[in-house]
């Protein structure tokens, strides 16, 4: 069994539980490691059951507390070559003891424990920013978000995923009419900015009509989007494409601050 939980999400901090009881991963510890350990217990897990920590990339809402746990609980970290090498440029987890460190090559498939983490390219402004899939007892997910557009390779990694979080971060004319300086907004909307919640809708789409069935929608921006809108954007092209999200697919937005449904695959 595989259990599977968004316990923060957007640009206020990220984190994610996948756990099979043996083998227990966070992807990404983007907010303080007090509100994790409080989450965790919330749905029925600790910090002392944690195999791993992997770090998609190194922005300081998938990170925050990452040092802080690894410490605490001596849990490895994952990340790649350049994303740790932007880390300790930026000293941005506190001392790191070299026995939690782990090295993956982006693209590579390492076993943790009794699990085989896949990670992906993906397009975004930070050193070298990667997507997972996770696999474990014929089960498989896959967790993608902080990307400018969805390249092929994600497309193929995804593809086959019993459940997929993606990033719904913006609905575009919101951005653009709101409030944002202008620089921002670019970023945001570039190739290597944030997925909007059109662009999300097509992969969600392109990932049920191979199979997937349960979709979270995750990172949105606080102010560039809503719940509602994210979930109707995507609902309404699942829809036009035939698939009914009340009875064949599981379509939920992942809370902000405390953890969503524990979802077991
Ligand atoms: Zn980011
Ligand atoms: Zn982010």
């Amino acid at each position: 069994m595989l259990k599977f939980c968004s316990l923060f999400s957007g640009s206020s901090g990220n984190c994610i539980f996948v756990g099979n009881g043996e083998t227990n991963i966070l992807i990404d510890a983007g907010v303080s490691g007090k509100k994790i350990e409080k989450a965790l217990n919330e749905i029925g897990e600790s910090g002392t059951s944690l195999t791993g920590i992997l770090v998609t990339h190194e922005h300081q809402d998938h990170i925050n507390g990452v040092g802080i746990l690894s410490r605490r609980f001596k849990i490895p970290v994952y990340a790649n070559e350049k994303t740790w090498e932007a880390i300790d440029r930026e000293k941005l987890l506190g001392k790191m003891p070299a026995e939690n460190r782990r090295v993956v090559s982006a693209g590579d498939t390492v076993n943790v424990g009794s699990m085989r983490i896949k990670s992906c390219r993906i397009s975004h402004d930070a050193a070298d920013p990667v997507c997972y899939t996770i696999s474990s007892e014929g089960h498989k997910v896959g967790i993608a978000t902080d990307m400018g557009f969805v390249s092929d390779e994600i497309k193929t990694i995804l593809r086959g995923c019993e459940l997929a979080l993606v990033e719904a971060n913006h609905d575009v004319e919101m951005l653009k009419a709101g409030k944002y300086p202008y620089q921002l907004k670019r970023r945001i909307l570039s190739d290597s900015g944030h997925l909007s919640n059109e662009s999300a809708a097509e992969l969600v789409a392109m990932l049920a009509k191979h199979g997937t069935k349960r979709f979270i929608l995750g990172h949105l921006s606080e102010e560039n989007n809503y719940p509602k809108l994210a979930y109707e954007a995507v609902n309404s092209v699942l829809k036009i494409k035939g698939f009914d999200t009340e009875k064949d697919i599981f379509l939920r937005v992942a809370e902000r601050d405390c953890p969503g449904d524990v979802i077991l695959l």
